[in-house]
């Protein structure tokens, strides 16, 4: 068994503040509203953009810094629990002003100029990253 079935319960739009950390404010926000399944969406702009790259290989995360002003074009992410928390993984892509896109694993250290956030809260039993040995990563335990 590889899935798990479940029922949209609330949601939500909102507004991420100016000056805030994306990705940090998105966690707040899901362990503030006790969120520990669901999708969120975002789109907007940021004064930087910061991503990690997944390194399989070496099995590591490497930044990617994007320091300058940027669309979101899009953010799709999901809500788990990590270590017992409401965990958001979210990957995003950003363009520039010739719309050249950039884009990656969404981490901290991307500061929100406006963002618009919907985010879908799941009535299921969470799911739980645990470390998976193939990859490295930390997966959901299904
Ligand atoms: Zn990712």
């Amino acid at each position: 068994m590889h899935t798990v079935k479940f029922r949209e319960t609330d949601n939500y739009m909102g507004r991420v503040p100016y000056g805030a950390d994306l990705l940090e404010f998105l966690n707040t926000f899901m362990a503030e509203n006790d969120i520990k399944a669901g999708q969120v969406t975002a789109i907007g702009a940021v004064s930087k953009a910061a991503v990690g790259y997944y390194d399989q290989d070496a099995q590591i995360y490497r930044d990617v810094v994007f320091d300058k002003h940027l669309e979101i074009l899009n953010l799709t992410g999901n809500v788990s629990l990590k270590d017992g928390k409401p965990f958001v993984h979210a990957h995003a892509t950003f363009s520039d002003e010739k719309g050249n896109t950039f884009g990656g694993h969404l981490t901290k250290g991307t500061k929100v100029f406006a963002g618009e956030f919907i985010v879908k809260a799941f009535a299921c039993e969470p799911l739980d990253r645990v470390p998976d040995p193939d990859t490295g990563l930390a997966l959901w335990r299904l």
